[in-house]
């Protein structure tokens, strides 16, 4: 869950809290220094096989239209056909259908901002009583369909920033989906196949210019062409092309995953010095997060004196301070028997209008007010450092600092 607006974060069932940004900002650079390592030695292997667009447009929103209008032929036949029951309706069909999936597509990103049970009771209430809500879904669901019927791979083409990267992060060692010229070309370029004709005795390549690899890319290009920008990396035009081998009896793999080295100089696969200083960034990154999660607290604690407050000379020489306190519970199960103590100095702490032993529930904060009294010799001067633990039962969980104010000493 990313509840950016209440500021609450649940990833694989551990709230995280604003607090613990450093953390998120951690993964987030091991998730860049991961997708960058991973590029250098697959190429763009994450868009055709990882990325969320291209599983549901592949998976999803193309098989729909397959099914509803045919192959590439048929819909670019039922796209030119004037508007007959036919077209209206397959059309419509994949219309509603496609409203349909963007529609559930909308309620589950929802529910990574406000939560599945948040979702599951506006979904069993009233709709008009989240109108708002209602809105913003609707509003999602016509921003998918329009992705995913219209803008399609235009997504990686032109707005992906990843994809936009390819150039600065392969090189000729990376494994790409490529196309192997030197056996595609010959010596005497591509050229399509005649019946019963000695190809390489004509020092014709194995293409046979067929196009299909060309037809079936989902980017639109031509892998011939050599590696681009636009090549997400589905292999579609790999297994198309191995059929049209098998079908011609060649040897499969004119299209395949290989670097520019293995296909120029039939290098094998080597770990560069590149990838060697990415590997050693994301292990120190990754033993630093996994460092941070283990010395996170349950419970993080903040206590500060009260704006505009000094402090307060009480009988018996005894000065007071008056604090606010909040306590943030991380986990997701209740702390129970939380109380303050004194750990710096002789003193009293209590809590205003609250038990001094008290709750805080999994995944909520407690907030409040207390007084720390201090006898006035136990202070050295106007400004002090004390120490406030927190404990749970017998068990100190938490500790935190605060200043305390006394009156100014001219001893
Ligand atoms: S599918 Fe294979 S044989 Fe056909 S044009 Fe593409 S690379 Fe050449
Ligand atoms: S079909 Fe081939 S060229 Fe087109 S995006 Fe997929 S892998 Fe790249």
């Amino acid at each position: 869950m990313f509840n950016v607006l209440e500021r609450r974060f649940n990833i694989f069932g551990f709230p995280f809290w604003p607090q613990d940004f450093f953390l998120f900002v951690i993964c987030m650079i091991i998730g860049v220094v991961f997708v960058a390592l991973f590029t250098v030695v697959f190429g763009r292997l994450f868009c055709g096989w990882i990325c969320p667009q291209t599983i549901f447009m592949e998976m999803v929103f193309r098989r729909i239209e397959y099914w509803i209008e045919g192959d590439r032929g048929k819909q670019i036949r039922l796209s030119k056909q004037p508007w007959n029951a036919e077209k209206i309706r397959k059309k419509g069909l994949k219309l509603i259908i496609f409203l349909f999936i963007s529609f559930i597509i909308a309620n589950v990103f929802l529910a990574y901002l406000i939560g599945s049970d948040e979702l599951i009771s506006y979904i069993t209430d009233n709709p008009f009583n989240h109108i708002n809500t209602l809105i913003s879904l609707l509003i999602f669901t016509g921003v998918f369909y329009f992705v995913f019927a219209w803008f399609r791979e235009q997504v990686c083409i032109i707005a992906c920033p990843y994809g936009r990267l390819q150039g600065a992060l392969l090189d000729n060692k990376s494994i790409v989906v490529a196309y192997d010229h030197k056996r595609g070309e010959g010596e005497n370029g591509r050229k399509k196949i005649k019946k019963n004709e000695d190809r390489q005795a004509l020092g014709h390549g194995d293409c046979i210019d067929c196009f299909q690899c060309v037809h079936v890319c989902p980017t639109g290009i031509d892998i011939r062409n050599g590696t681009q920008l636009e090549c997400i990396n589905c292999t579609a035009c790999m297994d198309e092309c191995d059929s049209i081998m098998e079908s011609v009896n060649l040897p499969k793999g004119l299209i395949r995953y290989a670097s520019e080295d293995n296909i120029e100089k039939k290098a094998p696969f080597k770990i560069t010095a590149r990838t060697k200083g990415y590997i050693a960034v994301l292990a120190i990154l990754t033993g630093l997060l996994i460092g941070m999660l283990f010395l996170r607290n349950d419970l993080e604690a903040n206590v500060l004196r009260l704006p505009g407050q000094l402090y307060e000379h009480k009988a018996d020489n005894i000065i007071s301070n008056v604090f606010t306190y909040k306590l943030v519970n991380k986990t997701t199960r209740d702390i129970e028997n939380v109380h303050f103590e004194l750990l710096s100095h002789k003193g009293i702490l209590k809590l205003v209008s609250t038990t001094n032993h008290f709750t805080v529930p999994g995944q909520q904060i407690s907030e409040g007010t207390l007084f720390v009294e201090i006898d006035n010799a136990a202070l050295s001067g106007d400004r002090n450092q004390i120490k406030i633990g927190i404990y749970a039962g017998d068990k100190l969980i938490e500790t935190t600092t605060a200043n305390f104010l006394g009156p100014r000493s001219y001893r």
